[in-house]
This record gives structure tokens, C-alpha cells and sequence, in this order.
């Protein structure tokens, strides 16, 4: 399996596992550098790691894990009140969601298809 092939270009793979009923994806976001929230100015100055368990779209019946490597940048920009900030994934993944939004559009379709 070309696991590059299903995962979306904001993206980059770390590596990949099969097991059992789970395929479980290590990421990272593909760019070297985080844009700020507030301010959007870019910075490539690193402060710390953290992981984000994520859910994403089954894979031939098993169920997908994908585990980010999200950076958290410092922001340079001295008029602006966030000193640290998350990268960020763009649509695929907004800050707070637990899946892929394509994961959570294909949700919401089963689900209006049982209210008819
Ligand atoms: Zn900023």
C-alpha cells in the first residue's frame, strides 16, 4: 500500500503500521515553517512538540489512526500578543477537530441519509 497516496498534502509520513483491525499512520505537517493565527506572519523558530491522535476515513474495513506531529512555533512579531503558536493544518484539520473533516463529512452524510 502507497500510503502516501491517501493521506492529504498538508502531510508528510513518518511511518506506518498494520495491526490487527488498525492501520495507524505517523505524520507531520509538510512545511518547514508555522504560520501565526493572529498576526500570519511566518516563523520556522521551533519551541516544542506535542501529538495529536487523530481519526480519519476507514481503509479496507480496518480502522485508521493517524498520530501528528504537530510543531508549536514562537511569533517574532513583536505587535502581536500570541508569543507561541500551533501549526496549523489548513481545512483537513482545524485545531480542535479529533478526525480528518473528510472523516467528519462522510459522517454527517450517513448521517442525513437516516433521517430520510
Ligand atoms: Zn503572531
Amino acid at each position: 500500500m502507497n500510503a502516501c497516496l491517501l493521506l492529504p498534502e498538508a502531510f508528510a509520513l513518518s511511518y506506518s503500521t498494520v495491526s490487527g483491525n488498525t492501520v495507524e499512520f505517523g505524520l507531520m505537517g509538510n512545511t518547514p515553517f508555522g504560520t501565526c493565527p493572529l498576526c500570519q506572519k511566518a516563523s520556522s523558530k521551533l519551541h516544542s512538540y506535542y501529538q495529536r491522535k487523530v481519526g480519519d476515513l476507514p481503509i479496507s474495513g480496518k480502522t485508521v489512526k493517524l498520530y501528528i506531529s504537530t510543531r508549536k512555533f514562537f511569533c517574532h512579531e513583536d505587535s502581536c500578543p500570541r508569543k507561541v503558536f500551533s501549526e496549523r493544518f489548513g481545512s483537513w484539520l482545524r485545531p480542535w477537530q479529533r478526525r480528518l473533516e473528510r472523516s467528519g463529512e462522510q459522517i454527517q452524510a450517513i448521517g442525513l441519509q437516516l433521517r430520510e
